[in-house]
């Protein structure tokens, strides 16, 4: 069983209310198992809601609770983002899942990258919170340019 970022398969739940459909992903799956989760809706955060950034760090931090994730109106939203990880952990629990393909950016689930905090559309290196979760309970990470990477070859 896989673990997926609903908005990889074309769930219309990003911060914009679009989607990030992402065909390699899409044809990797067809003949797996899999759940396609959002921690960030699940959480409750609405769609469409204001971009949210990680504030100078990354997903480690905010769990530490060195620094926060907020919105471009500066509303703190930190809580909503550990909540939707914490929710993401407890299905990968539930199902056995030691698997995710997240998508890359994110403050919830980029895998190596996500933005700087200045919404300013630069990135850094560093993982989002969902992501950092996973990864610390012993889930094996890949992005939609992995799965890119291992379909082209
Ligand atoms: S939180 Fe993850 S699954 Fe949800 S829209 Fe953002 S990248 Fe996609």
């Amino acid at each position: 069983m896989i673990l997926v970022s609903a908005c990889l398969l074309g769930e219309n739940c990003r911060y914009n209310g679009e989607t990030k459909p992402n065909e390699f992903v899409i044809n990797y799956l067809k003949d797996k198992e899999y759940i396609a989760f959002c921690p960030e809706c699940e959480a409750g955060l609405p769609i469409p809601r204001l971009a949210c950034e990680i504030q100078g760090g990354e997903g480690q931090d905010v769990l530490d609770g060195k620094i926060k994730i907020i919105n471009m109106k500066n509303i703190d939203h930190t809580k909503d983002f550990i909540k939707g990880a914490e929710l993401t952990l407890a299905i990968t629990k539930e199902h056995n899942i030691d698997t995710a393909i997240l998508k890359e950016r994110s403050p919830s689930c980029g895998v190596n990258y996500i933005h700087t905090g200045s919404f300013d559309g630069n990135i850094q290196k560093g993982m989002g919170v969902t992501a950092r979760l996973l990864h610390n309970n012993g889930v094996k990470l890949y992005t939609e340019a992995d799965i890119a990477s291992l379909t082209k070859t």
